[in-house]
């Protein structure tokens, strides 16, 4: 078993007492007068190189919460400094996927493409302060002359160029007369810091290679250590708040501000979020994605935000998971069930209740007046009075679900079972008294009686029934298709895997099950994309955002009611 990350509640910034470590610092900056509160300014920085997923949601809750909390701003940036992987696709997703999470981002989306011409100007600095110069070598060559933790690097033999040879020749890599990986622009640091990011780090490379924003206006691009910290200054962020594997280019990010005349933030690390059952790098989601081992990166078994949208998870419960999970410097995997249970905590008190079965057996009800259809008054959720009740209609044949009836029960099943009665949720009592069967011997249908007395669910004699079933009235049922939804790999730890294979080795085989068959009541078919409810007794689902017409319903299985998997955990233990 993985360790499961347990952390409290945070507090809001107000409660300096407890709050968690990067509002203690935001804190400090404001009481020292560093910064007022509504200078605090904070960016959420995404690559647009794939869609946005739950750790991201994570950065994102951080970002824009903190700087929502003490009256100040945060920016949406598009750290769009690799031409090769980027797409406007993505961006346009990133944008939609943080409104639909609830936050808003200050003035325009801004992009690193947008400082290029701001960083070459501050590179050309450096190099008139000897502290950056042009080498030739080959990627290889630097590779292999970086040294290793336990050795010292070695120096290029054109680390010493002139001021002037570097910036003619910088000038020259930037007029694109020469060819990708001839040259490279690196930092003249210290090619024995026992910090290997010191040895030099690259800054600029050459790549002939359109963008997607500025096009071929350059042909060079700067690495991530050298534009990150420049974008977060221009922009006049406060605090650069990421995630812990950049806790080890602090030093860098530091240096390359320190001889500018520029303001300088201040990076704070904090630990990435990791479920259990859950791959989250995005070169991993576009493998799943280009493998077709799912339908995109929307469907609904996908950890992205997109996905998850789809599936029916409300911002509301991935706001709430991530406070849950708490900030902290520790690297740790959270159960995905700490997930799922916000999710089933926010829509037992959000979803309307429907009836729907699944797996439809026709039940003829055989003393109930032929074409008669009555309305019975239906709650639609005992949590939440304000929603109201709602008529469904009751007749002489309905549905009920395979799985509610046995011919030979088992014990404790209080279900039906020739000669048992059970309650119709909302209706009445309901006695099995024959069963049919099809040519091939297969149940086909029930023939039942009901007490008339009984309307509403309760005998007047004060005869009691154990169980509760929910039902559909043949002629009034809507045909749906219902896709029943399950954790994309059943593996706790998707990465650990047989010898010579990888993750999708451990997808699961049963993550997702068509239902073509289901019958509904018919309020659920006059609901628009995207609503979420509960199927009385089954589940929570969602009209699918894109599938869904009505009168041709399609719904997507949410979440269970309950937590399945743990109990499949404990008998494996
Ligand atoms: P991935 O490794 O999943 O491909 P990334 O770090 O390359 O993600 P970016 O687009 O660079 O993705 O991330 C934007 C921001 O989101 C960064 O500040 C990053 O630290 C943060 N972030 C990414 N993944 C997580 C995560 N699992 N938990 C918390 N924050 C994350
Ligand atoms: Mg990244």
């Amino acid at each position: 078993m993985s360790e499961i990350e347990e952390k409290p509640v945070n507090s809001t910034a107000s409660e300096s007492a407890n709050c968690d470590f990067i509002r203690a610092i935001v804190n400090t900056d404001i009481r020292s007068g560093k910064y007022r509160s509504e200078d605090i300014r904070t960016r959420f920085p995404p690559e647009p190189n794939g869609y946005l997923h739950i750790g991201h949601a994570k950065a994102i809750c951080i970002d824009f919460g903190i700087a929502a909390e003490y009256g100040g701003k945060c920016n949406l940036r598009m750290d769009d400094t690799n031409p090769g992987k980027e797409d406007v696709e993505y961006v346009e997703s990133i944008e939609e996927d943080i409104r639909w999470l609830g936050y808003h981002w200050d003035g325009p989306v801004r992009f690193a493409s947008d400082y290029f011409p701001k960083m070459y100007e501050y590179a050309v600095l450096l190099i008139q302060k000897g502290l950056a110069y042009v080498d030739d070598q080959t990627a290889e060559e630097i590779r292999v002359n970086r040294g290793t933790l336990t050795e010292a690097g070695k120096s290029s033999p054109w680390r010493d160029r002139s001021v002037e040879e570097n910036l003619d020749l910088f000038e020259r890599m930037k007029n694109g007369e020469f060819p990708d990986g001839s040259k490279v622009l690196r930092a003249k640091i210290d090619m024995a810091s026992p910090n290997v990011n010191f040895r030099d780090p690259v800054m600029y490379r050459i790549l002939h290679m359109p963008h997607h924003r500025s096009g071929d206006q350059w042909c060079i691009y700067p690495m991530y250590d050298w534009a990150h910290g420049l974008e977060d200054s221009i922009e006049g962020i406060t605090h650069s708040l990421c995630t812990l594997e950049f806790e080890i280019h602090r030093p860098l990010y530091e240096w390359f501000l320190q001889p500018l005349p520029v303001h300088r933030p201040q990076q704070i690390e904090f630990s990435r979020l990791n479920l259990t059952y859950t791959v989250m790098s995005k070169r991993k989601l576009l493998r799943l994605v280009q493998e077709k081992h799912v339908s995109g990166w929307d469907d609904p078994r996908m950890p992205t935000l997109c996905g998850l949208r789809r599936r029916g998870y409300t911002p509301e419960a991935i706001r709430t998971f991530v406070q849950q999970t708490g900030i902290t410097k520790f690297n740790g995997i959270t159960d995905v069930a700490v997930l799922e249970n916000c999710l089933r905590e926010d829509l037992n008190k959000a979803a309307s209740r429907y009836l729907a079965v699944l797996r439809p057996l026709k039940v003829t009800i055989t003393n109930y007046p032929e074409d008669q259809v009555e309305w019975l008054d239906a709650v639609n959720n005992p949590e939440c009075p304000e929603q109201g009740t709602r008529k469904i209609p009751f007749g002489r044949e309905i549905f009920i679900d395979e799985d509610d009836f046995r011919e030979v029960p088992p014990p404790k099943y209080f279900r039906l079972a020739p000669g048992k009665e059970v309650r119709l949720r909302w209706g009445y009592f309901l006695t099995c008294q024959d069963v049919l069967r099809d040519a091939d011997g297969h149940i086909c249908e029930l023939l039942c009686t009901y007490d008339p007395a009984t309307r509403g669910g309760n005998a007047p004699d004060g005869r009691k029934v154990k169980g509760t079933i929910h039902w559909v009235e043949a002629s009034h049922a809507v045909t749906a298709t219902v896709r029943l939804y399950d954790r994309l790999f059943n593996s706790e730890n998707p990465d650990d895997s047989p010898d010579g294979q990888d993750f999708i080795s451990n997808l699961n085989p049963d993550s997702l099950t068509v239902l073509s068959n289901c019958r509904l009541e018919p309020a659920l078919a006059e609901l628009p994309p995207e609503s979420r409810v509960q199927f009385e007794r089954v589940g929570y689902f969602c009209s699918d955002r894109y599938d869904h017409q009505p009168g041709k319903p399609v719904f997507n299985r949410t979440v269970s009611l309950k937590d399945t998997w743990a109990k499949i955990e404990k008998k494996q233990l």
